[in-house]
């Protein structure tokens, strides 16, 4: 789980991808395979591989993340009537790319529990 993933060709923009968000920290791209009307993954630059990697050293990234997150769901107009920002972790989890990533999901109602 240290290789480097898809996600960094995306940083690197060796392969493209719909991006609608980025800084110096974090980009945010249209996920490949959408599960909502707006599905948008946020991701740090730093590859971390999952959140078992998050420390107190890293973890102002993953709150980068979700203010990135609130940021495009204001722009597009998802705040008043709400979304979903998730991560998943290892098998159990359902996560397949080992480069943490926040799911923004929205434009429709979401269902719990998630399976
Ligand atoms: P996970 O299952 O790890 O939580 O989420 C990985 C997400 O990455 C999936 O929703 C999948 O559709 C998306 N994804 C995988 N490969 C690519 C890619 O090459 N480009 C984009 N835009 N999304 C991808």
């Amino acid at each position: 789980m240290s290789q480097s993933t898809i996600f960094d060709k995306i940083i690197n923009k060796e392969i493209p991808a719909d991006i609608v968000y980025e800084d110096d920290k974090a980009l945010a791209f249209k996920d490949i395979n959408p599960q909502a009307p707006f599905h948008v993954l946020v991701i740090p630059k730093a590859r971390i591989a999952t959140i078992n990697e998050v420390t107190e050293q890293n973890s102002h990234l993953v709150g980068h993340l979700y203010a990135v997150a609130a940021k495009l769901a204001k722009e597009h107009g998802f705040a008043e009537d709400g979304y979903r920002a998730v991560m998943n972790c290892n098998e159990h989890g359902g996560q397949t790319v080992y480069h943490i990533h926040l799911h923004l999901l929205a434009g429709k109602t979401m269902g719990w529990p998630p399976y």
